[in-house]
């Protein structure tokens, strides 16, 4: 398995010139928007407290009920700060990595240099588009590792189609340059304006926890009001008019999270981004891909490990797996498949 990792430390030395230029971008008003997240918390939950007496006198004798629920206001809270913190993955920050890190190109079982057809002239991998390529770059990232990257992508793609126009870069398989964030982003999944950051390789695990907490915490919360409503409702109408207001825009809430986290549950099983799925045929290697086909799963069980747990080992680059490859695993499931557990 080839390993993607600048082993010339000048060449590392060279990306952070390149870097500085992202350096003073991104730099918008989010942060307020992550203030009125947390606002948004401390009205929703608070008003329930305030709302309901019963509650706030189990909270006085400690009722384990609503000891727990605390916590489960505060794990969301600090899950939604450790995500809005967190790095998607960006190219540069990548490259600046440089010699040290520890870049690895997976699904190359089949893409053999050897068996590949020699493209015609432009396409990404012959021998005079490298050496155009490796020129265009050479004051901006480490040539070895862009000419790593050309490697990850079928033969005959044209360069033009992968370099950043914004950062003038090869971007790897899977990114996408964020126009918010001005930077390329690896695995880019989507710009996400709650959290003020870009949803991408390095922080999707994150963000999946994320979603499944605020729905475990509002669908709480909702139970909460329903309660108070369903106890409280004859006692004070306007009272109760406030719950049920409050209510109606909580459940509305809920069932956005809801179908978030289970696309974002189908997107982790499949190794698929939301943005792959919104662009599939604008995206120039997956135009050809069957329609029924994850180009970069390998199976239910590895694509959960990469995307949780592989993060640890620095970035991993996927390769664009030959179209005769997709075209196979486009077969219909036959009883064969079923029982060696194709799709795991
Ligand atoms: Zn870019
Ligand atoms: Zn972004």
């Amino acid at each position: 398995m080839p390993c993607c990792g600048a082993s010339d430390p000048e060449e590392g030395a060279r990306v952070p010139s390149q870097v500085q230029r992202h350096g003073s971008h991104g730099r918008k008003p989010w942060r307020y928007v992550r203030v009125v997240v947390l606002l948004l918390h401390v009205f929703f939950t608070g008003s329930i407290l305030l709302l309901d007496p019963t509650l706030r006198s189990q909270i006085r004798q400690g009722n384990w009920h609503m000891m727990l629920y605390g916590v489960m206001v505060l794990l969301t809270l600090l899950q939604y700060l450790y995500t809005a913190k967190s790095s998607p993955g960006y190219v540069v920050d990548m490259l600046r990595a440089g010699s040290g890190m520890h870049a690895t190109f997976i699904n190359t079982e089949t893409l053999s240099k050897k068996d590949r057809p020699v493209p015609k002239d432009g396409s990404l991998n012959s021998a005079m588009s490298r050496s155009k390529i490796e020129e265009q770059n050479q004051q901006s990232a480490t040539p070895s590792l862009l000419l790593q990257m050309m490697d990850l992508y079928p033969p005959g793609s044209n360069s033009r189609d992968l370099t950043c126009s914004s950062c003038h870069l090869i971007q790897p398989p899977r990114t996408k340059h964020c126009h918010d964030c001005d930077k390329c982003v690896l695995k880019f999944d989507h710009h996400c304006t709650w959290l003020a950051t870009c949803i991408g390789k390095r922080n999707h695990c994150r963000f999946w926890w994320y979603l499944f907490e605020e729905t475990t915490l509002i669908a709480w919360t909702v139970a909460l009001y329903i309660q108070f409503l369903h106890l409280d409702m004859k006692e004070s109408w306007l009272k109760g008019l406030t719950g049920l207001i409050l209510l109606v825009l909580l459940i509305l809430i809920l069932v956005i999270l809801l179908i978030l986290l289970m696309l974002h549950t189908y997107l982790a099983l499949t190794n698929q981004t939301t943005y792959e799925i919104a662009r599939r045929r604008r995206i120039t290697y997956l135009r050809e891909v069957p329609s029924k086909v994850y180009p970069f799963s390998n199976g239910i069980c590895r694509n959960l490990y990469d995307l949780c747990l592989s993060r640890e080992k620095g970035y991993i680059l996927e390769a664009v797996p030959p179209l005769e490859e997709l075209e196979a695993r486009a077969r219909p499931y036959t009883c064969r498949d079923v029982i060696c557990c194709r799709c795991c």
